[in-house]
């Protein structure tokens, strides 16, 4: 197999508290968390330092939770510009080892080193191990690198031993090292995924990769296959190329939209409002808990003929709030759209661009109210509270009652992947 490539997957540990740590080394002494919304009761924990891990404190559980695991902890609200630049720092280092650099997240990315000149005066694993020392002379932050053949089991190895390290998963070893493991381990194997398999008897990587295919794609239709694919290392997907003018510019996520096709036809202006409010809310929940505020809004439609087309417009001041998305994503509709019995949709989405950390400073419209729209944010955040802790159909806008679509659970159903995989 002398033709295998060779790709590494770099993980910054604990990016955001890591970076706070660097910038305020005293934080270094104390459990501290980088948290959404200090203030309040119910924000929830993106990052945590090594002294707050060992206090039992986890990534996503709400702050009062942690603090309930340690009084004395410290808590740093995000600071996104921060992680932005260390980010595009970081990535700039990759790019001395390839050109074909590619970012998953802030704080990952897929370097693909097959035919680069480095292999020439170093193996591998030296350069995963350079590359983890670079990172820590020039930027402060521990990396672990994983090195295999293909991303999947690249990304593995740098889950496999952290922080500070570097894992090759080899033709010779997979099997020992990840077919042992369970199957949750493999990218893009979800909570769900996971019950599914276990259901079928499949518990470890191991058994997804031996069970058949067919089995899986009865299972998990077309997912299933490409799990299989994933578990014995025939994932063929390519590092794609990230070059030094767009290297901080595709920061993590671009946009955030959410889509569907309908369970039937929409035929009025009411049925396209109800779904576009619901579509609408996923999203701006989505955009909330990114800590992002957008200023463009797009959408999607098709209808029963199967004609599609897509809409945007730059709102007046970005915003946080579904309300706005939807008022001016239901606008472009109705100027774009006649709709009817016969001239039905069946599918719409909506999306929220032009994102910016939502702690940007932005000019205010003469317009506006400021009073009401700090009401409205506040309103909002509540909702998505409620929802968090009681279910996505909790609370619901009276426009989506009294209709058989109004019960999808949209958020929880129409999980977008990562970037390449389920495009
Ligand atoms: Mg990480």
């Amino acid at each position: 197999m002398n033709m295998d490539r060779i790709i590494l997957h770099s993980d910054m540990n604990c990016f955001y508290a890591s970076v706070e740590c660097m910038e305020n080394p005293d934080l270094r002494r104390i459990p501290m968390v980088v948290g959404g919304d200090p203030e309040n009761r119910h924000g929830i924990v993106l990052a945590k330092n090594q002294l707050a891990k060992n206090c039992g404190i986890q990534t996503g559980e709400a702050l009062w939770a942690a603090r309930e695991k340690c009084p004395n902890l410290a808590v740093k609200a995000p600071d996104y510009h921060r992680y932005m630049d260390y980010s595009r720092r970081a990535r700039k280092i990759y790019l001395r080892y390839s050109d074909r650099v590619e970012p998953f997240g802030p704080d990952e990315a897929w370097i693909d080193l097959t035919g680069s000149p480095v292999l020439s005066r170093m193996t591998p694993r030296q350069t995963a191990d350079q590359i983890r020392k670079t990172m820590s002379d020039e930027l402060g932050l521990t990396v672990s690198v994983g090195v295999s053949w293909n991303k999947i089991f690249a990304k593995f190895g740098s889950d496999y031993k952290k922080p500070d390290a570097v894992t090759e998963v080899t033709r010779n070893n997979y099997r020992q090292i990840v077919w042992s493991r369970p199957v949750r381990d493999l990218l893009c194997v979800g909570r769900s995924t996971q019950a599914k398999l276990c259901e079928a008897g499949i518990y470890t990587i191991g058994d997804l990769a031996r069970s058949g295919r067919g089995e899986l794609r009865r299972l998990l239709g077309k997912n299933g296959e490409i799990l299989w694919c994933f578990a014995g290392g025939f994932d063929v997907s390519e590092v794609k190329k990230l070059n030094e003018k767009t290297v901080g510019a595709d920061y993590d996520i671009k946009s955030i939209g959410n889509s569907l096709t309908a369970p039937r036809d929409l035929v009025s202006d009411h049925d396209v409002k109800m779904l576009m409010y619901m579509l609408g809310e996923s999203v701006g929940m989505r955009m909330r808990e990114g800590g992002f505020r957008c200023g463009t809004v797009e959408i999607h439609i098709r209808d029963k003929e199967l004609r599609s087309f897509t809409r945007q417009r730059k709102l007046a001041r970005p915003t946080v709030l579904t309300e706005d998305l939807v008022r001016c994503g239901y606008a472009l509709y109705k100027e774009n759209y006649r709709i009817s019995e016969t001239a039905g949709i069946r599918s719409l989405g909506i999306r929220a661009c032009a994102l910016s950390p939502a702690d940007d400073p932005f000019q205010l419209c003469l317009t506006d109210d400021p009073i009401r729209m700090e009401r409205s944010e506040t309103l909002e955040a509540e909702v998505d509270k409620l929802r968090r802790r009681f279910g996505n159909n909790s609370v619901r806008r009276a426009v989506t009652l009294g209709d058989s679509m109004s019960g999808l659970n949209i958020k929880a159903d129409h999980v977008v992947h990562p970037v390449g995989y389920f495009a």
